[in-house]
């Protein structure tokens, strides 16, 4: 029995901010695309982004593009690809405008100009300060409005959404070249091949392989999953950024933003630590510092609370008038989850697991590029990526605050037109291979047959614990070897999961198997690549090699889910344009 088939010119996978802005170029450039999401495209992750979007408008103060891509460059700390980090900087005034001419209701100045609040390692003058105005928001509600205007401007041109549709398994011909997906309806359970000329992955993050996470449940790494079970590496993945601010035992997000408007961390002395780690940009620095500042205090017993276990966040001294006005879901997210109104009381705060600087290996294009023999950037057809589970590499082993979105609007934009062009070039559906959908029917065929087979929340469960123990904001040897060994015992187990109910409408028990599905790879090539990096570099900090080594590890991760395996590629030392920045100690 073969799956029925639909026929579409593209498919995009996902609807959060990426995959709305690459759908974007194709509706608009006639072509026949289908959006795929597994929840309706307003509720993807990116609606929860508070801070801002980051781009050089210099409206409240002098800025520029260059000054934001050293920043980037160095918030990487060298692992950024730097003709990907040059376009993205270059891009983002142009993105930002062009969002605002949709419709995006950001925050405004008197003189009618975007409002820009100041984040975490933005500066002005090459890093020397003081801090830059990049920020553009909406309140503390920016991701919120970035994807409804979004979604509006596909609405208009006509994009086909399927929306509570799960994609499972990438199809590929003979030649490599990606042809399609099989993908299942949620409500009816049953599953479809989507066959089309191209296929592009925007599936956003995968923070629930933590136990404790700023993501939404539905961030599981799906894109990663199905590409990494199709032949193709993922890369950079020991690099996971923990936000210094998450509300302490809820994992809430409090943005950065607060201390962009002026708010800062204590001790449980009262003392503003952050001096002491960051002379200069103090609660300010780069979240990787930030987050291990915050580590350290509460690991030497200066935390905060009866367990000592987090620190505060002080924002009343900024007034109620100004937290009203730029921070309200801030103060709400406080009293709801942290039982605090932060215009009287700090909020208590600990890193949590916010987001994945790895991903699926693209050029700045959005082209997805693999290892095809000597060629460690061949490109493979047919397939693209972007956003959150896409590698470019803007963000190396740390991301900037605001990044993200940025990232978000230009390379969406990019793998866009990158499509719209391999469109033109290949205009004839690939024949399906005889196998199409193979993997998929044994994936589900397995599932509906095991027995005595294991609960998926508890292999989940397994799988989220040996992450944060193992693979935290410090590092240690012995921890990252246990934690390969532990992970591969969990792979076990991940393969013997059992669903109570087969039942086919809305079965979410099914749902999040095949979820599992997808957190063990990302899980397994996180720890398998953090084992092996024997260097300190941005997000990924080792108690065994305290330092970064530009000599034997300037180089990006490629981990094969085949055979477990481990391969390395040079960083793009070169912009496009400008002057290479040079590595150097990196301090804030
Ligand atoms: C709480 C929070 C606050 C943040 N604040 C900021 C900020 O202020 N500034 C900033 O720059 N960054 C911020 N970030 C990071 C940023 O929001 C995300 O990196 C970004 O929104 C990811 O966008 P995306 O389009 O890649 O993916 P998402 O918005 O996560 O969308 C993923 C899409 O893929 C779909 N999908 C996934 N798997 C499948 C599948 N198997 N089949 C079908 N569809 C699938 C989902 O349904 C969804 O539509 C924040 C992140 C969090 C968690």
């Amino acid at each position: 029995m073969s799956y029925p088939i639909r026929k579409f010119d593209a498919v995009i996978v996902g609807a959060g901010g990426a995959g709305l802005r690459a759908a974007l170029q194709l509706s608009e450039a006639g072509c026949k695309v289908a959006v795929l999401s597994k929840v309706f495209p307003t509720r993807s992750h990116t609606v929860a982004a508070q801070g801002g979007v980051g781009a050089a408008l210099a409206n409240m103060g002098e800025d520029s593009w260059h000054w934001h891509m050293y920043d980037t460059v160095k918030g990487s700390d060298w692992l950024g690809d730097q003709d990907a980090i040059e376009f993205m900087c270059r891009e983002a005034p142009k993105s930002v405008i062009e969002l605002e001419h949709f419709g995006m209701p950001f925050d405004r100045n008197d003189n009618g100009s975007v409002y820009q609040r100041p984040f975490g390692g933005h500066m002005q003058n090459f890093g020397a300060g003081p801090p830059s105005q990049r920020s553009c928001c909406a309140a503390d509600r920016t991701g919120h409005a970035m994807l409804h205007t979004l979604y509006q401007r596909n609405v208009r041109s006509n994009t086909h959404f399927f929306v509570e549709w799960m994609a499972l398994d990438l199809i590929r011909d003979e030649s490599g070249q990606a042809i399609g997906v099989t993908a299942m309806e949620m409500e009816t359970g049953e599953v479809v091949i989507f066959h089309s000329k191209a296929v592009l992955f925007a599936t956003g993050g995968a923070g629930r392989v933590y136990a404790s996470s700023t993501n939404a449940f539905i961030n599981t790494g799906d894109g990663l999953g199905i590409v990494s079970r199709a032949g193709i590496p993922l890369e950079d993945m020991e690099f996971w950024q923990f936000h210094p601010t998450g509300v302490s035992g809820a994992g809430v997000l409090i943005t950065e933003g607060v201390r962009g408007e002026g708010g800062y961390l204590l001790n449980k002395d009262g003392e503003r630590f952050m001096e002491r780690y960051a002379p200069n940009a103090k609660d300010l620095a780069s979240r990787d510092v930030v987050a291990r500042a915050m580590a350290t205090e509460i690991k030497d017993g200066r935390g905060c609370g009866d367990e000592s276990d987090h620190v505060l966040l002080k924002l009343d001294h900024l007034g109620e008038d100004l937290i009203e006005s730029k921070l309200p879901g801030i103060r709400e997210i406080a009293k709801k989850f942290a039982n605090v109104d932060p215009v009287k009381d700090p909020i208590p705060v600990v890193p949590t697991c916010h987001y994945m600087m790895g991903g699926i290996p693209t050029n700045y294009r959005g082209e997805v590029v693999a290892p095809n023999g000597d060629d460690k950037e061949a490109i493979v057809p047919g397939l693209f990526a972007a956003g959150e589970c896409a590698c470019a590499s803007v963000h190396g082993a740390n991301r900037l605050g605001t990044n993200s979105l940025t990232d978000l609007l230009v390379f969406g934009k990019s793998s866009g037109n990158s499509t719209v062009e391999f469109l033109k070039q290949n205009v004839t559906h690939k024949d399906l291979p005889r196998d199409a959908g193979e993997l998929t029917r044994e994936r589900l065929e397995r599932l509906n047959n095991q027995t005595n087979g294991e609960s998926v929340a508890e292999v989940g469960a397994a799988l989220r614990q040996t992450m944060q123990k193992n693979c935290g904001v410090f590092r240690f040897p012995d921890l990252l070897v246990n934690g390969v060994a532990e992970i591969q015992e969990v792979e076990q187990r991940v393969m013997r999961t059992e669903i109570g109910d087969k039942s086919k409408v809305f079965n979410t028990a099914r749902i999040e198997a095949l979820e599992l599905d997808n957190l063990i790879e990302v899980a397994m090539a996180s720890l398998v690549s953090a084992e092996a990096r024997k260097e300190s570099r941005g997000a990924h900090d080792r108690a065994d090699y305290a330092e970064r080594d530009d000599q034997n590890w300037l180089k990006h991760s490629l981990w094969f889910k085949e055979e477990n395996r481990l391969d390395y590629k040079p960083v793009h030392m070169d912009p496009l344009t400008a002057e290479t920045i040079e590595p150097k100690v990196r301090t804030y």
